[in-house]
């Protein structure tokens, strides 16, 4: 069986165990290629028009799957990770939608996750889904374990100041090198596929360390104080990607080395103009800065603005000293 995983969306977070996981049961993982120019444009002509530029993204994605002769994607339905807490609806649909916007597709693996209540039922979906490609409930089993400490591995490596898309590449077997920081520190938040797709987000980590900055990711965080942290407000986010935001705002407004935020949304996401809003007025002692960005956004101003941003922190700094 040859799988297709879209490299966009949750690519960027769970992609180590879902690739173990498929390749434990014999499949063979096929993913797009990372987001180019055609990718955009080819999600642009078929993603209906309300959907945020990530999910349209996506679309792009699929579609070269689609050429790639391949028994199935995977695009799961993806209700709930943990518990008590949602992912966006879009996650929800977007199998529904590529069905409906895409003709020719091989067939489509959606899956619902659901962890709202209660965790542990991943382990119960990914065994059944296995059952469609081994009988062997033992093998189906010990993909599902090799799956989750791949993963696990993965984001032990984010401990250690990368991305988390670079872990994967590091995972992948890529060679990483980071440029030496030499002056400011920042937090950088925001969804993971926006942020490290360097198509959507206009190579903005890259941009900041080239800039000579230090950037911190929430994934690069202590998660237990990150919890702790978005607990701090009075009412529960209960979005996942957002309460993650919340408290890593919180968290690096804390750290007396860090000299400045900046926060990535999608213009027409409803939880970035819930969340962006919060960490704006919850950021007390640090510089903030949100920067919102869809399919229209152009680089330079994107450029200029960072810089700009950092010249003021630089500005600061000194000022300080
Ligand atoms: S959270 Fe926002 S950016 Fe992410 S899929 Fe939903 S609408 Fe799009």
């Amino acid at each position: 069986m040859k799988v297709g995983i879209p490299r966009s969306l949750f690519y960027f977070y769970y992609y180590p165990l879902w690739k173990t996981f498929f390749e434990g049961l014999g499949a063979t993982v096929v993913t797009s290629s990372w987001t180019n120019r055609q990718t955009v444009e080819r999600g642009l002509r078929t993603a209906v028009d309300e959907a945020c530029f990530p999910i349209k993204v996506c679309f792009g994605h699929v579609q070269e799957l689609c050429h790639a002769e391949l028994d199935c994607i995977f695009i799961p339905r993806l209700v709930s990770i943990e518990e008590r807490s949602y992912i966006c609806p879009k996650f929800m649909g977007l199998p529904d939608m590529v069905r409906a916007s895409l003709p020719n597709l091989p067939e489509i693996i959606d899956i619902t996750i659901d962890l709202s209540r209660n965790g542990r039922t991943l382990e119960k979906d990914l065994l059944r889904l296995g059952r469609r490609f081994s009988q062997n409930i033992a093998v189906t089993r010990r993909a599902y374990r090799d799956g989750l400490a791949e993963w696990r591995r993965c984001r032990q490596w984010c401990r250690h100041g990368y991305t988390m898309a670079e872990a994967i590449r590091l995972w992948d077997g890529e060679r990483i090198t980071q440029p030496a920081a030499n002056g400011l520190n920042i937090g950088v938040l925001g969804h993971a596929y926006s942020l490290y797709d360097r198509m959507i987000s206009m190579s903005l980590v890259d941009r900041l360390r080239q800039l000579g900055c230090q950037v911190q990711v929430v994934e690069n965080l202590e998660q237990a104080a990150v919890e702790a942290k978005a607990g701090e407000i009075p009412k529960r986010v209960f979005w996942t990607l957002g309460r993650k935001a919340v408290g890593g705002a919180l968290l690096l407004d804390s750290q007396p080395e860090v000299d400045g935020i900046v926060y990535l949304a999608c213009f027409g996401c409803g939880p970035d103009s819930m969340v962006g809003e919060i960490i704006s007025r919850k950021v007390l002692s640090k510089p903030f800065m949100m920067l919102t960005i869809d399919e229209h956004t152009g680089e330079a101003g994107l450029v200029t603005r960072l810089e700009a941003f950092c010249d003021m922190l630089q500005l600061r700094k000194a000022a300080s000293l």
